[in-house]
C-alpha cells in the first residue's frame, strides 16, 4: 500500500494516476489533509510507516518521502501562483522526481497520465510551433522521454496531413456496437456478451439499432457520415443475413458513395466465414480487422480465445481471397506468460501475413476483466512488456512499410507504455484518428456505446447508452432522447 498525503483538494486523481504508474502492482491511497497542517505525527501514530507528503505554500509545492520516521527525499518546485494547470503540472513534476528517486524508475511518458498525449503535439503543430518548441514543452513540462517525444510528434504530423483530406468539423462519424462475441477473452473490458446466449434476440437488437440509425439520419438531416465503424464485441458473430440486414439498412439510409472509410471489426477468426466476408465486401465495407492478439497457441488458450493460430491464418487468407485490400491486425504485448521470444515469433508470423495495418496494444490490466484475478491466481505467468518488445513490433511495422499514425494510452498498462496503430500509406484508419483527436462528432448506436459531440468552439459533450443489452432494448426511447438532447440544434 502506497500512502500519499496532500494538503490541497481536487488533485487526488492526478496524484493517484501518477503514483500508480510508479507502483502498478500496489494499492495507492491519496489522503487529503487540512491545508498547511503538519501531519507527520498523525501519519506515524496512525501506523503508516512510509508515505509521500505533498504540501503547498503560496509560491511552491513540496513533495517528500518519509520512511520509518526519517524523511529520505524532499523535492520542491515553484508553481507560479494562480493558474490551475501550472500548479498541477508543478506538483506532478515534484512528485515525479521524488517517486523516481524512491523507486529508481523513470516513466516513458513522464508525468503525462491522460490517454491522448499526441493531442498536445497536434495542438502545437496547428499553432505553427516548431519541433524544437514541442520538444522543449514536452520535456520541460512533462518530463516525456526523447523517444516518446519523437513518436508523438511524428504521429501528430502524420495525423494532421491525413485529416486534411476531410472537412472534419462540418461532418460526423457513425459508430455501431455489436456487443456479442464467441467467448469472452480473459482481458476483455468491452461490452461483450456470449452470442450463444443472445442468438435468438439478435433480430430484436437489430430493430433497435435501426431506430437509432433513423434518428441519426434525422438529426443530421440526411447527411452521410464521413466514416462508419461497426465494432463491438465482434460484429461478425452476426449471421450473413443479419449483416446484410444491418449494412443494407445503412446503405438505404445514407449516400454510401460519400463515406470515406467503412470499417467492420471481424476481430475473432472463429466468427469469420466466406459468406460473411462476401456479404461485407458486396455491401461496400472497405476495411476490416482480423485480430490474432498473439500467434502463440498456448497463449490463445490461456486468454480464452478458443481459436488457433491456424484459424487466424485461414481467416486472413480468406479475407484476401474475398478481395479485402485493407486488413488490420491487432496484437497485444504483455499477455500472460509471454516473453521476448513469444513476441518475436508473433511478429515473424505477422510479417508473413503482411496485413495493411497493425495495431500494437500494451496489455492494460483492468479490475473488471478476468485478467487481474487470473494473474493473482497464476503467479508463474507474468504480464511483461518491455522497450525491447515494443521495438520488435515497431521494426516489424517498419519492415511492412508501415508508419505509426495514431496512439493512445489506457490506465494500468503493463510497462506504462502506449497503444500504437501502424499502417501502410493509404490504409490509415481515419476513424481511429478522429476518435483520438476529438476533432469530429461521433454518434454511436448500440448497447454500451458513447456518443461525443464536438462543438464548433471545441467544447465536447458526451452521452452514453446503457451497457446491458436487455436494458438497452427496453429503455431504447430513453437512449434516443439522450441523443436528441445532445445532437439536436
Ligand atoms: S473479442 Fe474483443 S470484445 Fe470480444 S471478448 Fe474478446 S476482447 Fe472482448
Amino acid at each position: 500500500m502506497i500512502n500519499i498525503f496532500v494538503d490541497e483538494k481536487n488533485l487526488e486523481y492526478d496524484i493517484y494516476a501518477l503514483l500508480k504508474a510508479f507502483y502498478p502492482k500496489e494499492e495507492v491511497l491519496v489522503k487529503t489533509a487540512e491545508k498547511g497542517h503538519d501531519n507527520a505525527d498523525k501519519k506515524e501514530s496512525g501506523g503508516v510507516p512510509s508515505f509521500y507528503d505533498v504540501h503547498f505554500d503560496v509560491e511552491k509545492v513540496y513533495c517528500s518521502y518519509t520512511d520509518n520516521g526519517r524523511e529520505l527525499i524532499r523535492e520542491e518546485e515553484t508553481h507560479g501562483g494562480t493558474d490551475k494547470a501550472d500548479i498541477k503540472n508543478a506538483m506532478k513534476r515534484c512528485i515525479y522526481r521524488t517517486a523516481s528517486k524512491v523507486t529508481g524508475n523513470e516513466l516513458p511518458w513522464g508525468t503525462l497520465t491522460g490517454i491522448r498525449p499526441v493531442k498536445l503535439a497536434m495542438n502545437m503543430i496547428c499553432e505553427g510551433r516548431s519541433h524544437n518548441d514541442i520538444y522543449d514543452f514536452l520535456k520541460n513540462t512533462y518530463y516525456v522521454s526523447d523517444e516518446k517525444i519523437i513518436l508523438a510528434t511524428d504521429i501528430a504530423g502524420r495525423e494532421k496531413s491525413i485529416l486534411e483530406c476531410i472537412d472534419a468539423k462540418n461532418g460526423y462519424s457513425l459508430y455501431i456496437g455489436i456487443p456479442f462475441c464467441p467467448t469472452t477473452c480473459l482481458y476483455c473490458s468491452f461490452t461483450s456478451y456470449p452470442i450463444a446466449k443472445w442468438r435468438k434476440r439478435v433480430s430484436e437488437y437489430l430493430t433497435c439499432l435501426k431506430r437509432e440509425i433513423d434518428l441519426v439520419r434525422e438529426l443530421y438531416k440526411g447527411k452521410t457520415p464521413d466514416t462508419i465503424y461497426i465494432g463491438g464485441g465482434t460484429p461478425t458473430t452476426l449471421e450473413p443475413e443479419q449483416l446484410r440486414e444491418l449494412i443494407g439498412y445503412l446503405n438505404a439510409s445514407f449516400n454510401m458513395n460519400d463515406v470515406i472509410e467503412f470499417t467492420v471489426e471481424a476481430g475473432r477468426p472463429d466468427s469469420i466465414t466466406r459468406e460473411k466476408l462476401n456479404t461485407l465486401k458486396e455491401l461496400g465495407v472497405s476495411r476490416i480487422s482480423v485480430n490474432p492478439q498473439t500467434m502463440n497457441d498456448e497463449t490463445l488458450k490461456v486468454i480464452g480465445r478458443r481459436h488457433t493460430v491456424d484459424d487466424v491464418k485461414r481467416a486472413f487468407a480468406l479475407a484476401r481471397e474475398c478481395g479485402f485490400d485493407n486488413i488490420n491486425t491487432d496484437v497485444i504485448l504483455g499477455l500472460p506468460g509471454e516473453d521476448l521470444m513469444h513476441i518475436k515469433h508473433t511478429m515473424d508470423e505477422i510479417r508473413l501475413l503482411a496485413p495493411d495495418s497493425l495495431t500494437v496494444h500494451s496489455m492494460a490490466i483492468k479490475r473488471a476483466a478476468g485478467m487481474d484475478q487470473y494473474l493473482k491466481e497464476h503467479t508463474e505467468l507474468k504480464s511483461i512488456n518491455t522497450p525491447d518488445m515494443l521495438d520488435i513490433a515497431a521494426n516489424t511495422a517498419d519492415e511492412l512499410s508501415m508508419k505509426p499514425y495514431y496512439l493512445y494510452r489506457q490506465k494500468n498498462m503493463t510497462g506504462n507504455f502506449e497503444n500504437v496503430g501502424y499502417a501502410r500509406e493509404g490504409c490509415y484508419g481515419i476513424y481511429n484518428i478522429l476518435i483520438m483527436e476529438e476533432v469530429q462528432s461521433i454518434i454511436a448506436c448500440g448497447a454500451g456505446t458513447v456518443s461525443k459531440r464536438v462543438f464548433n468552439n471545441g467544447r465536447i459533450e458526451r452521452c452514453d447508452n446503457v451497457k446491458d443489452v436487455e436494458l438497452y432494448m427496453s429503455r431504447l426511447d430513453e437512449m434516443l432522447e439522450r441523443k436528441r438532447t445532445l445532437f439536436g440544434d
